[in-house]
């Protein structure tokens, strides 16, 4: 089946986490614009979307064929007419906002993973992202590095998630990025925005191939994998710029 739309997770996928996309993987972006739906779909902010994506991109990008779905496609954003404009957004209420909050941040406190003392100024723990909760651990702003090295097997967040579900069972908690625990409205996972992104953009799974790094279970990826789009799973930006590479060659 002929792939219409590419679309990504961004953290791992396209970049270093929380930082701005590589020149080659903007380059291939942008060839790939010419030819494809490009989707990126994570759990950040519609900010860091174009800090760490859109505005490293050449000028010779497509920008009419990115399609950004933000916080796990719980919002989207298109551009049209040279701006970009917010289709959707599924906000939480400020209810639902603090009860997530609220369940992470107990049972981080009651696991040892409340630490506000590490915080560069100005950062914090868990973040509202307007239909989205994302608990980072040791914040926004820390460095790869530290980020990296903080959970590399995942066991601590899985302990908070877990916690923070007994806590305010009404909501999920997903562990995504590196430090970070998402914390949303039962359903509204990347299978969510999927969906989403399927209706708005009038395509089929079939058209889709979709590339994460958390394709495992319980990672933030998996639900796409679990819907049936092929999906590439990657260690990280630069096996995801070999595949890209591939595909172009492939055309070529
Ligand atoms: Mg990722």
């Amino acid at each position: 089946m002929t792939k219409k739309i590419l679309s990504f997770d961004i953290d791992n996928t396209l970049n270093e986490p929380k930082m701005p996309i590589f020149p080659e993987m903007a380059k291939l972006l942008a060839e790939l614009s010419q030819k494809y739906i490009i989707a990126p779909i994570s759990g950040q902010k519609y900010d860091q979307f174009l800090i760490q994506i859109i505005n490293n991109l050449p000028e010779t990008t497509k920008l009419e064929n990115f399609h950004l779905f933000v916080a796990q496609g719980t919002q989207y954003y298109a551009y049209k007419g040279g701006a970009w404009h917010q289709i959707f957004n599924f906000a939480l209420t400020q209810e639902q906002a603090d009860a997530i909050m609220g369940a992470l941040e107990k049972a981080a406190r009651e696991l040892g993973y409340w630490d506000e003392s590490v915080l560069a100024p100005g950062d914090e723990i868990n973040e509202n992202r307007e239909s989205m909760i994302a608990y980072s651990a040791i914040g926004q702003k820390a460095g790869v590095e530290a980020k990296q090295a903080w959970d590399p097997d995942m066991t601590k967040r899985n302990k908070i998630a877990k916690l923070a579900k007994e806590y305010a069972p009404a909501y999920e908690f997903e562990v995504a990025g590196t430090t970070t625990i998402n914390g949303f409205v039962p359903g509204q996972n990347k299978e969510f925005g999927m969906n989403h992104l399927m209706e708005e953009l009038g395509v089929t799974r079939d058209e889709i191939l979709y590339f994460g790094d958390m394709t495992q279970e319980g990672g933030n990826d998996y639900p796409v994998v679990q819907m049936g789009i092929e999906t590439i799973t990657v260690r990280d930006w630069q096996e995801t710029a070999a595949v890209l590479q591939a595909l172009l060659y492939m055309e070529a």
